[in-house]
């Protein structure tokens, strides 16, 4: 049983809002790791801000080509949504496209 069932619906609203704050400060937390790791590799290598959004740019434009492929399944051969991270038919691992697709 849900235990949120029993909890008023201010509680619940309390909690998703809490959820929510965390969340936020999780992803602000990512995002000065992501920029902290960005100038360690930028220096390293002599990158500049413009070889990051030209990245950044390739990757999206790859991301919206991955919508149209399909991704394998090694058990039963069929073509699933790239989306999926199992078979929708068995439930077998599908090949992955790029490493982020475990990531979902
Ligand atoms: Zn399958």
């Amino acid at each position: 049983m849900d235990y949120r069932e029993n909890r008023p619906k201010e509680d619940i609203r309390q909690s998703q809002s809490d959820e929510g704050a965390m969340l936020e400060n999780q992803i602000k937390q990512l995002k000065i790791i992501t920029h902290g790791l960005w100038e360690i590799v930028r220096d390293s290598l002599e990158l500049s801000e413009e070889d990051l959004i030209e990245a950044v740019k390739d990757i999206q434009l790859d991301r919206e080509h991955q919508g149209s492929l399909k991704k394998k399944c090694y058990d039963c051969s069929r073509e699933n949504n790239p989306k999926q991270l199992k078979c929708l038919y068995c439930g077998g691992e599908l090949a992955q496209l790029t490493a982020f697709d475990a990531l979902g």
